[in-house]
């Protein structure tokens, strides 16, 4: 939702609900993990008021775990942190986990898959960043690639049913390979909202790898 016209939100977020998508990704920002700033509770719980499907929270914050109750509150179903911003992260899963939330996990270009062995049979959700988080329209950094084939691996390996994200410069072009490697969900901001048609890309997007 970070591409979306916040001037015509519930346009918007219509626009969604009508089309084949099935989760709505929003991007919190802090200043401070990312250097940008998005939107906070008020405006998730308003989105949440005209959406009519999952809400998948993406939070680009240090210290997280100060406000999984209200993310909760204020409408998210799936909770992801960075494992970046998180010095006790298998303690923050537990804790989105116990508030009913599914619990994501999030890795920066620059962090190793390898850093989730310990917890990926305890997450719902892998958010594998393939742009720095900070900015939409930011162009597919090709590494990611591969860091979702490794951790199709991992949670083949440790016979888990996590799902793999992708969140980053997603256009029709690369989704192929992304499905391919073993992405489950992908989020495409820009490659949605700046098309002339966004339901029909959408159509587009969903129908790859099928
Ligand atoms: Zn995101």
């Amino acid at each position: 939702m970070l591409s979306a016209d916040f001037l015509n939100l519930g346009r918007d977020i219509e626009m969604v609900n009508n089309s084949e998508a099935d989760w709505f990704h929003l991007d919190i920002m802090d200043g401070r993990f990312v250097p940008n700033i998005s939107y906070g509770m008020s405006i998730i719980s308003q989105m949440k008021k005209a959406a009519k499907k999952t809400f998948d929270v993406h939070l680009m914050i240090v210290e997280p775990e100060k406000y999984f109750e209200e993310f909760k509150k204020a409408g998210a179903d799936i909770l992801t942190v960075h494992y970046e911003a998180s010095t006790h992260l298998h303690r923050s899963i537990q804790a989105i986990k116990a508030l009913g939330m599914k619990a994501g996990v999030s890795l920066n270009p620059h962090t190793p898959v390898s850093v989730l062995e310990d917890v990926i049979a305890d997450i719902d959700l892998v958010l594998i960043m393939s742009v720095n988080p900070g900015f939409g329209g930011q162009k597919f950094i090709q590494q990611a690639l591969q860091k979702i084939t490794k951790v199709k691996a991992m949670i083949n390996a440790a016979g888990s049913n996590t799902l793999i994200e992708v969140d980053g410069g997603v256009t029709l072009e690369n989704a192929p390979a992304l499905v391919a490697a073993g992405c489950d969900a992908l989020v495409a901001g820009n490659t949605v909202f700046s098309a002339p048609d966004p339901v029909e890309m959408i159509k587009k997007l969903k129908q790859v790898g099928k």
